[in-house]
């Protein structure tokens, strides 16, 4: 249930509301907009008539269900856009914000020269995969700690943010300890124990979608980080599988806009392996852009065809320059008819 204050309401009203939605045995959750607080109890168990009196309570405008399974990431409680500060780069705000980089950091040269490279071609963040899941255990893992260590240095080098993936629990606090933002991978997007360990942290989540999460099961798992504590969440859309085999993955443009209307949490897209083909990246990305993405992350390295993972979907440095020239160029003209033509009557 969302509890509605009205404009103006005290701080002691809203405490009232506060204590008894505990009374009634629900978690309040407090939003406070530009205009108004809202109150959400979630949690299951508890008292719902109790709830439904606060209708009357001093300061309550009104009280209503939330319609959707998921509660705190609904735009129904926060009806402004959530921006996701990291390290001082904010997302979600007016600015579409791309993330660059390799797909792993396979040595110091590699991801030093990257991060220049990615930083004059205007990437406001870095991206790096230290920890790498991979389909098959035989592929290259990730340099683990070592990686780390080089993000921080590419980070007090360029004063680019990092991001970089957090496979398992165990890692969370290492990682935290170098990353501006924690990536959860799409395999991992239903691991609930990884997802509970890290709305207890203190640095922002990147939540990619699963490949096959409907976007439902994919809100309630950013609800696992807002209900836990952690409400900096930025989703990720990269792709899922459908019957197609030209394309590694389908880059779901809906699922953008339908998260960005479902959601107040900031969507970015992932061209990279949202296609696997790195001749596409630059047109999907305008086209991720147009349905109303957040931001990009988008694999970078200095010479694809050596890269250790995902070589075929990353950019060379002059070919991301170019992307990043084009983006914000705009889309074809529509062709329309012309105004006489169109309105009076017998015109
Ligand atoms: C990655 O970002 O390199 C990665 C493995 O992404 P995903 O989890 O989307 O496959
Ligand atoms: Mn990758």
């Amino acid at each position: 249930m969302i509890i509605n204050m009205a404009e103006g309401a005290s701080e002691q009203q809203i405490e009232h509301v506060i204590e008894s939605v505990k009374l009634a045995g629900y978690q309040p959750h407090v939003i406070r907009g530009t205009e108004r607080t809202i109150v959400a109890a979630v949690g299951s168990g508890g008292n719902r008539v109790q709830l439904e009196a606060l209708q009357v309570a001093p300061g309550v405008e009104d009280v209503i269900a939330i319609a959707q399974p998921f509660k705190l990431v609904s735009r129904q409680v926060r009806r402004e856009n959530t921006v996701v500060d990291v390290g001082g780069v904010p997302i979600g705000g007016d600015d579409v914000v791309v993330i660059a980089g390799p797909c792993s950091v396979e040595s110091r040269d590699q991801l030093l020269t990257t991060a220049h490279a990615v930083k004059a071609a205007g990437a406001r963040m870095l991206r790096g995969g230290a920890y790498k899941p991979r389909t098959s255990p035989y592929d290259f893992q990730g340099l683990g700690q070592e990686a780390l260590h080089l993000l921080s240095e590419a980070r007090a080098e360029t004063g680019l943010p990092v991001v970089t993936e957090v496979m398992s629990t165990e890692d969370v606090d290492i990682i935290a300890e170098h990353a501006d933002l924690l990536q959860v991978g799409a395999r991992n997007m239903q691991n609930f124990a990884l997802l509970r360990r890290l709305a207890r942290v203190n640095r922002p989540i990147l939540l990619k979608r699963g490949p096959s999460a409907t976007v439902k099961e994919w809100l309630l798992a950013a609800e696992y980080l807002l209900a836990g504590g952690n409400s900096n969440v930025v989703l990720c859309e990269r792709g899922i599988k459908t019957f197609e085999t030209e394309t590694r993955n389908t880059l779901d443009l809906a699922a953008i806009a339908l998260a960005k209307e479902l959601s107040h949490l900031p969507v970015i897209a992932d061209p990279s392996h949202g296609t696997g083909r790195r001749s596409l990246i630059p047109a999907v990305s305008k086209a991720a852009i147009a349905v109303g993405a957040d931001g990009l992350i988008v694999e970078v390295h200095p010479c694809p065809e050596r890269a250790l993972s995902d070589g075929p979907q990353s950019l060379d440095f002059e070919s991301f320059a170019a992307m990043m020239r084009g983006l914000s160029s705009p889309v074809r003209v529509v062709s329309l008819p012309m105004a006489k033509h169109m309105g009076s009557p017998g015109g």
